[in-house]
């Protein structure tokens, strides 16, 4: 197989509530050759997660040993308490073969692979407000009372590095903002909204 028949790199961020899972899902779900990395974590498994499918779960130990390797990992963070990386192998192989990978990673672990110079395609996906993002971390009911207001705490500084990002895409209605991550990534195409999310991003730090 030769370079270029490898598979890309997409790497999505954004806030916990912003809907980038469920925006993620659409484009798996409705595009071949768009793989979801799985990550390992040692946060614990909500209902209805598996190892092997949503994460890699495991223990701080093993989390731990795995990254005395340096090259166990292609970026890794401490997120909301947890530790989360990406694992190299798994990462390699697909794009080896032609698969185009979608990270779902934190804003630490993008700067992580910026600084290493693994070449990606960046997208943000802004909320439409915070009052909307807490909303639907509460309802989505997954998590406590703690744990919502750290993660909106954690909102605030993910934004701040949204202008980093190649591509910001506003979540304020689901099917626009499904074709928007479509043409970028199944069609390469530049958005044409990010002047106006950048003021929409602007308005939510003000
Ligand atoms: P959750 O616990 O809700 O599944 O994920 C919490 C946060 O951790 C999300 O922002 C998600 O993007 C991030 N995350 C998940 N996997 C990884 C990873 O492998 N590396 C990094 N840096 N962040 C991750």
């Amino acid at each position: 197989m030769n370079n270029k028949e490898k598979g890309k790199l997409y790497v999505i961020s954004a806030p916990s509530g912003a809907g980038k899972s469920s925006l993620i899902s659409y484009i798996t779900q409705s595009f071949d050759n768009v793989e979801l990395s799985i990550s390992a974590t040692t946060r614990s498994p909500r209902a209805g997660e598996e190892n092997g499918k949503h994460y890699f779960f495991m223990t701080n130990d093993e989390f731990n040993s795995l990254k005395k390797d340096k090259q166990a990992f292609i970026e890794n963070a401490e997120v909301h308490d947890h530790q989360y990386g990406t694992p190299r192998s798994y990462i390699e192989y697909r794009v080896n073969h032609g698969i185009n990978i979608i990270l779902d990673i934190d804003v630490q672990g993008f700067k992580q692979i910026q600084r290493a110079g693994i070449e990606n395609t960046s997208i943000f996906i802004v909320p439409p407000s915070m009052a909307e993002l807490k909303s639907r971390l509460v309802k989505r009911g997954l998590d406590s009372k703690e744990v919502i207001d750290k993660r909106l705490d954690n909102a605030i500084n993910e934004l701040e590095h949204a202008k980093d990002f190649d591509y910001k895409i506003l979540n304020d209605d689901f099917d626009s903002a499904c074709k928007a991550l479509s043409a970028i990534i199944i069609d390469g195409d530049v958005t044409s909204q990010d002047d106006n999310n950048e003021k929409i991003l602007r308005d939510l730090l003000s």
